[in-house]
């Protein structure tokens, strides 16, 4: 037992250490592996096929997706597998997460063919601490002048996320419950740890057609490969947390966490906004907690 807990915490060290310069580091050096295995609303996964459906290949990383609305003043600006959103203002516009360093023209590009400014972007947020997500803030920052603002949590681990040898940028920091507000566009922060220690999900309203809806930007709830003791609690806290959230649109770090491809192959066919889909709300959370679970019972028994 003590030897497996040395063994897990080594592990898990490593996995961390890999996971701060980005989740494709972990697919590369070395790929998680291939079990326990899941089935969740029909469909059959684990921790390696999980991983290669939210980052697809490495140019797909890279590639833009066609930007689009979403709903109401919410854009889809990132790539075929790393989301950017854009949320607009009448006194400016706010950017989720600027992916890598290297996508931020490919973002810039994005926010242009919607008719939008890039250095109209004043608050840059970032869902969580991992270099797919947030390695171009610095960029970002520099080219716009925006405010970034992060969750304490995240603030350790963003601090290693420079690339080029640049500061990460930091303006704000917020704790769970605050609130980012800019123009007529509230967004509230709500620290759903486990997969970083401030992995962050955004919920916000917006208004589409004379109707209202509960947007959910959620964080990625993907547990490492060995989940020590500390971040069990942290997932358990999230996995209920997620659930209260008031959500008719979700939408995710990686696109494949809401079928993105899928529902704007709809979107394009017209008909209702297939975005709106308050019933796959936390197929994500279902999926990643049957993960997790599997993920613990398994060291459970390599523990005997
Ligand atoms: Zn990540």
């Amino acid at each position: 037992m003590k030897t497996f807990r040395h063994t897990l915490l080594v592990s898990a060290l490593g996995v961390s250490a890999l996971i701060a310069v980005s989740d494709q580091a972990v697919a590369q050096n070395p790929p998680p592996p291939d079990h326990p295995t899941i089935t969740v609303h029909g469909q059959t996964l684990n921790p390696r096929t999980i991983l290669a459906r939210n980052m697809g290949t490495p140019q797909d990383q890279e590639s833009q997706f066609p930007p689009h609305k979403i709903i109401g003043n919410i854009y889809y600006v990132g790539t075929k597998t790393l989301s950017s959103f854009l949320i607009t203002t009448p006194q400016g516009n706010i950017l989720i997460d600027s992916t890598y360093e290297r996508n931020v023209p490919v973002i810039q590009k994005s926010v242009e063919q919607l008719g939008f400014k890039f250095t109209d972007i004043k608050i840059l947020l970032g869902n969580h601490a991992h270099g797919d997500h947030m390695e171009g803030d610095a960029l970002v920052k520099q080219l716009t002048g925006a405010q970034v603002v992060h969750m304490a949590e995240d603030i350790p681990a963003l601090k290693e996320i420079k690339p080029g040898g640049k500061e990460h940028p930091i303006d704000r920091i917020i704790h769970d419950g605050d609130k980012v507000t800019l123009g007529n566009v509230t967004l509230t922060a709500h620290l759903t740890a486990g997969h970083t220690r401030g992995c962050t999900a955004y919920t916000t309203t917006v208004q589409d057609g004379g109707r209202n809806y509960n947007v959910m930007f959620g964080c990625s709830l993907r547990p490492g490969a060995a989940v020590p003791p500390n971040v069990a609690e942290e997932f358990t806290r999230s996995f209920k947390v997620v659930r209260t959230l008031p959500c008719d649109v979700q939408l995710g770090d990686h696109g494949a966490q809401y079928n993105m491809q899928e529902k704007y192959a709809k979107l394009k066919a017209g008909g209702p906004n297939p975005f709106v889909d308050p019933a796959s709300c936390f197929y994500e959370a279902d999926v990643e907690e049957a993960m997790f679970h599997a993920i613990l019972e398994e060291q459970k028994t390599a523990g005997r």
